[in-house]
Order: C-alpha cells, then sequence, then structure tokens
C-alpha cells in the first residue's frame, strides 16, 4: 500500500446525502482540484441518482481541473428507493453509519491496492463515523463545518459545557458568544430543550465527541467576517475559515454541479428585467413552508407589484407531501413580473444584477451565497443554525429585514407583511443602508478569496498540510 512520490496528492471526502451538504463539500473538492490534488467525492448512490438525473453533464463522473481532477464515486446505502427508513432521518443516519463504515473503510482499501493510501479524508457533519475510518487506516482527517464559525463556537461551548445554556428549568438564558449576545431563541435551536428536532442537535455533537481527531477544522466562512468567534476557536482548534468557498475556481467552466433537483432555465428571463428589480425567494432544499404561508407570499407579491423569481419545489421523493399550489390566476395577474421555477441555478441568480434581494430561509449556504454576491436579505428561518444566521444576518452584518423572527406552524405571516418586508429591502433610506452593507462584505469575500488574501491563503496552509503529513 506505498504511495507514489510523484503522484498527485490524493484526497478523499465523504458527504452527508442531503444537498445543503453537498454542495460546500463538493465546491471544496472544486477548488483543491484546482490547486492541484486529485479528489474522489463520495456519497450515497440515492442521491448520485438524482445528480446525474438533474445535471446530464454529471454522467461523466470524473472531470479534469487545472492540473487535478475530481472523480464523483457512490455507494449504496443497503436501502431500496422507497424503504420507510429514508422518512425517518434518525433511523436513517444509524443505518448509514452502519453501512458507510464498512464500504468506506472497503473503498479506500481498494483505491490503495492501484494508488496508495488516501493522503487525507475529509467528511461534514452527520457522518462523523468518517473520522473513526481514517483513525483506524492511519489517514489524517479534517472536517468541513458547513455552518457558521459563530455556530460551531456555540456547540463547542455547549459540549464543553463552557457557557450555561437554556434548560427547562431556566428557559430564558443568555448566551454570550465572543461578538455577540445570543437570546434563548436565538441560539442554534437545536440545542434548546423544546426543540421538536432534539437528535439533530445531538447527531451534530456527535461530531465534536471526535473532534480530536481531524486535524483542522475548515469553515466555509471568511475571516473578516466571523473575526472574533475564528480568533476565541483558533486557542483551541486549528480553524482555517477558507470560503466563500462558492467563488468557483473555474470560473463556471466546471460544469460539475451537485443539484439534487433538474435545474429550471431563468436566467434569460432575469436579464430581461431592469437592474435591482427583481425579489429572489427560495427556501433551500429541506424546508417545506405550510400551503397557507405559500398563499400570504403569494398575496404580498401581488400588492407589492415587486418583480419575482421564486423557487417552489417539489416535495421530496417519499415524504408524503402534497405539491404547493398557486392560488388560481396568479402568475397571469403578476403578467410578466414573476417567474417560478422548480429549482434555479441559485449562485448565478444571486450575481445577477437584476436581483435586489433574497427572502430566504436562512441555511448557511444561502447566507453565504447573498453576502457574497452583495445580495440583502428579508430573513425567515425555520429551525436549527437557521435562526442565528438570521440574528447575525439583520444585527451584525446589517444586510438583512426580518419577516419572521421564526417560521411556525401556528403562525403564518401575512401577505401585508411580506408587502412591508419587500418594500422596505426594496425601496427608500433601508435598502440603501442594506445594499451597501451588502456590497461591503461582497468586497470583503471578494479580497479574502482573491490572492493572498485570508481564505487564499488559509486553503494553501491546509492543502500544505495534506502533503506534509502524508510524506
Ligand atoms: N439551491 C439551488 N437552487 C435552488 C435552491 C437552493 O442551487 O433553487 C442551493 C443553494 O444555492 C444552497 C443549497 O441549495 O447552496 C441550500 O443550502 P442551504 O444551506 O441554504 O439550505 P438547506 O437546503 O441546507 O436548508
Amino acid at each position: 500500500m506505498a504511495s507514489n512520490n510523484d503522484a498527485p496528492t490524493r484526497v478523499l471526502m465523504v458527504s452527508f446525502p442531503a444537498q445543503g451538504h453537498i454542495n460546500p463539500l463538493l465546491r471544496l473538492g472544486k477548488h483543491l482540484a484546482a490547486k492541484g490534488l486529485s479528489v474522489t467525492f463520495s456519497t450515497t448512490e440515492s442521491i448520485g441518482k438524482d445528480i446525474r438525473a438533474a445535471t446530464s453533464a454529471n454522467n461523466a463522473l470524473h472531470w479534469r481541473i487545472g492540473a487535478g481532477s475530481l472523480t464523483f464515486e457512490f455507494f449504496e446505502d443497503g436501502l431500496s428507493d422507497d424503504d420507510p427508513m429514508r422518512k425517518n432521518l434518525l433511523d436513517y443516519t444509524v443505518q448509514l453509519e452502519r453501512v458507510g463504515r464498512k464500504v468506506i473503510s472497503h473503498m479506500i482499501k481498494k483505491h490503495a491496492e492501484s494508488n496508495g493510501l488516501f493522503s487525507c479524508i475529509i467528511n461534514n457533519p452527520f457522518v462523523p463515523w468518517v473520522c473513526d475510518v481514517a483513525t483506524e487506516l492511519g489517514i489524517p482527517c479534517a472536517l468541513l463545518w458547513i455552518q457558521s464559525v459563530a455556530v460551531f463556537t456555540a456547540y463547542y461551548h455547549y459540549f464543553n459545557k463552557s457557557l450555561p445554556f437554556p434548560t427547562e428549568t431556566d428557559l430564558y438564558l443568555d448566551v454570550p458568544l465572543p461578538n455577540v449576545v445570543l437570546k434563548h431563541d436565538e441560539i442554534p435551536d437545536f440545542l434548546h430543550p423544546f426543540s421538536p428536532f432534539p437528535f439533530l442537535g445531538k447527531l451534530i455533537l456527535e461530531q465534536f465527541k471526535n473532534l480530536s481527531k481531524p486535524f483542522c477544522i475548515l469553515v466555509d466562512s471568511f475571516e473578516e467576517l466571523e473575526f472574533d468567534c475564528v480568533k476565541y476557536l483558533s486557542k483551541h482548534l486549528l480553524v482555517r475559515p477558507v470560503g466563500p468557498l462558492v467563488k468557483d475556481p473555474t470560473h463556471g467552466n466546471g460544469v460539475i454541479r451537485g443539484d439534487m433537483v433538474k435545474v429550471d432555465d431563468c436566467m434569460g428571463w432575469l436579464s430581461s428585467k431592469a437592474p435591482s428589480s427583481v425579489v429572489y425567494i427560495s427556501f433551500g432544499s429541506v424546508v417545506y413552508l405550510p400551503q397557507e404561508q405559500i398563499d400570504e407570499i403569494a398575496r404580498g407579491l401581488l400588492m407589492s407589484k415587486v418583480s419575482f423569481l421564486w423557487v417552489l419545489k417539489p416535495p421530496r421523493r417519499n415524504l408524503g407531501l402534497e405539491p404547493h399550489v398557486l392560488p388560481e390566476g396568479f402568475l397571469k395577474q403578476t403578467s410578466e413580473g414573476g417567474k417560478v421555477v422548480q429549482w434555479s441555478p441559485q449562485e448565478e441568480v444571486l450575481a445577477h444584477p437584476s436581483v435586489a434581494c433574497f427572502l430566504t430561509h436562512c441555511g448557511w449556504n444561502s447566507s453565504m451565497e447573498a453576502l457574497t454576491f452583495g445580495v440583502p436579505v428579508i430573513t425567515f428561518p425555520a429551525w436549527g443554525d437557521q435562526v442565528t444566521n438570521a440574528k447575525f444576518l439583520v444585527d451584525v452584518f446589517g444586510v438583512g429585514v426580518r419577516l419572521g423572527h421564526r417560521q411556525a406552524e401556528n403562525k403564518v405571516v401575512t401577505g401585508h407583511e411580506v408587502e412591508n418586508c419587500l418594500l422596505k429591502a426594496m425601496v427608500g433610506d433601508t435598502a440603501e443602508v442594506l445594499k451597501r452593507n451588502a456590497l461591503k462584505w461582497k468586497d470583503a469575500a471578494d479580497t479574502a478569496t482573491a490572492h493572498g488574501g485570508s481564505s487564499y491563503r488559509n486553503l494553501d496552509a491546509f492543502v500544505a498540510d495534506i502533503k506534509t503529513r502524508s510524506m
């Protein structure tokens, strides 16, 4: 299993099979390939099928990128497409770990027979066992944390009990992070005593139990954006912010995308619109709004008369959800002013000059993408880190207005509230301040990723780390 010194440095990436996990890890893979590494990107075959169906270009499984390469290698998770276990995230993660430990270990050994051991294995959250497999085989491993540094800091404190968090008997406790105090309902809500999804908090904390194994924590963020939390964590861990990863090192020439839904063509339509005239609406890949909330957003759009590009994604297969319907005649009433798609090329949309603002659920990928392209946001978080991201977008980064503190099943935000928020974020004094701040962060992101910038240096340092460790 000896490695050949002339061969490119080889890295294996293992992603949890979800869109918000795949996108940042795949983007990191492209960056590493552009720096000359040979990257194998692995996730489940069930997702591989979706990715291949969504993007015909992805039928190719291997790409050359600069001096390096990126290859998809999917693995079976042992379940049929319609297995009920896919509906239950808790059961599914147990199954994935059971099968994944064996399959990934086998994959590594098989590669080693012809090319030697991988020099590094990189995983994202929800598959912490990948670090065990790497360690058992003597391979250095790293974690790509796919949420903010602030949210990592909150989990770090919670895990180490270094700050008190709200409990059932002390619900209203504030949590002071290095640069901001989070109120009880602004902490990542999987850590809240009454979280509707406590097992997701436990799943994320499994990664913190394993934190001695990765030699480095990479983050899709940049130092200038989260300076205080990076400084705090760096006293304890090797943290390297390398974002925004969405800034494509192949400048769009690498057709590799990880979309699990076919992208609808909307760029021509967007180009027909005036500069800064369109609100882009998307709630990511998982959040699925109640039908009544869709009706109210539609009402708000009609009342505001603002142009919009709205992603209404189909419900994920096998979840038993009904597809959303728009109010009768809605699209006719908006005439040329609106377009509804099932899935968009979001980073291209946000980079387009016609987009004025983004109504978002505040997933970290969407938040970083808005900051990267200088787009103000209207925040409408649902759960988890989204509520914390909304707090930062509005009160710390100064680029957003709140539609609702968080989505709640029993409280639908009205069309009037939607209309007010749209107008506030798009015209007048508040809109100008938001845009000014958003452009400031866009410039900072450009600088961080440019030659010699903080993220550029951090990525180079990471590549150097891998090479040194594999000698
Ligand atoms: N996305 C996309 N097209 C869409 C909607 C979303 O490409 O129509 C991408 C978006 O750019 C982001 C990811 O899907 O990279 C969603 O990740 P995020 O963390 O924002 O939310 P999640 O889906 O994890 O809740």
